[in-house]
């Protein structure tokens, strides 16, 4: 029995077309980028094009319906009646051709993400996993060269570290950021050669068996500035009093003020312009939110990253993000790397 589809039927007030291709992935571990699920009491029947269909039959528990290659248009054909359906993975266009087809649309939002937000065994297994890999990569790339090297080519060299431990793909493009660009939360990798005495943001995560890992660690390419080395301590220290405070039981906007209140309380206040973190799971950004408006409640078996970052425009930046399981008595640091300032050469 999928114990996944039994929970979601547990929810369900009308039959629901899961569009959304990692809700899919989840429910029935099928990967397609034009596949739908209708989940109502009966057999769930899983719809996708012609490309997909010999995959589609070796998924067990399911019924597979071949369609055409517009997935929409053939579902508007063979569906009728009240039907939930995914807000934010049906566009207008599709919402207008289901429509069409004479069915009653009722949105549903979040119904499957809610289920994913609660990791079970597996899935723990797989995040473990692939934080080990990212612990071994970070021990391995603080021997490596950073001065004289472009920010593309450390990137490129922590991919190839990903793949020497074993990781399945990236988690997402890396970013490694120096000097004025690691004031840029989401900079990309660019030309720009690493100099001495600056910091250097590395953000990146692998994926095992599907699941992610997500990690920031900032480096020194030898003694900093003063208002750099102030601003790494005061991270470390906002860090430090999330991982201390987070609980289950407490809302998101409660977990981010833990380590905004540091930050606020010094002259970096107003510094940290991003949420503290995200789930992670099948994909990089998923429920629950922590940041200052997030009302989710965290939860026994959440999966979130706590990373608090210090941005000095035209300076320099810091952040400092580890992956944590809320447990029922606090929570389990999956990160195992070491926090104090890191002088690379
Ligand atoms: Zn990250
Ligand atoms: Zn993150």
């Amino acid at each position: 029995m999928n114990t996944r589809i039994e929970r979601l039927r547990e929810a369900l007030a009308e039959p629901l077309l899961v569009t959304d291709p990692t809700n899919v992935v989840y429910l029935v571990g099928f990967a397609s980028s034009n596949a739908a699920l209708l989940v109502d009491d009966g057999t769930v029947r899983l719809f996708a094009d012609f490309r997909y269909a010999e995959a589609a039959r070796e998924v067990e528990g399911v019924e597979f319906v071949q369609t055409k290659r517009w997935l929409l248009a053939a579902l508007a054909e063979v569906l009728s009646g009240r039907i939930g359906f995914e807000p934010k993975a049906v566009s207008y266009a599709g919402y207008e051709t289901l429509r069409a087809g004479g069915l009653e649309l009722v949105p549903r939002d979040g119904f499957v993400e809610a289920l994913r937000s609660v990791k079970d065994d597996l899935e723990l297994d797989a995040i473990r996993a692939a934080c080990a890999i990212t612990d071994r990569v970070y021990e391995r790339l603080v021997g490596e060269r950073f001065v004289g090297r472009t920010e593309h080519d450390v990137a490129w060299t922590l991919q190839q570290l990903f793949h020497d431990e074993g990781a399945h793909e990236l988690a997402f493009e890396s970013v490694v950021a120096s000097g004025p660009n690691a004031a840029k939360p989401h900079a990309r990798p660019t030309d720009r050669t690493i100099e001495a005495g600056e910091t250097v943001v590395v953000d990146s995560g692998c994926a095992v068996d599907g699941y992610v890992s997500d990690y920031t660690r900032t480096f020194a390419t030898g003694r900093l500035p003063d208002e750099l080395d102030e601003a790494y301590r005061v991270c470390v220290e906002a860090q430090l009093a999330a991982l201390a405070g987070i609980e289950a039981g407490m809302s998101g906007a409660d977990a981010d003020a833990l380590a905004r209140d540091v930050v606020d309380a010094t002259s970096f206040e107003g510094a940290f312009g991003h949420g503290l973190g995200h789930g992670i799971g099948l994909v990089v950004h998923e429920n629950p939110r922590l940041g200052t408006d997030s009302a989710d409640v965290l939860v026994p078996g959440n999966v979130v990253t706590v990373e608090p970052g210090i941005y000095l425009a035209g300076r320099g930046g810091i952040r400092i993000e580890d992956d944590i399981l809320v447990t029922a008595g606090g929570l389990e640091n999956l990160t195992n790397l070491r926090k104090d300032l890191i002088e690379v050469g």
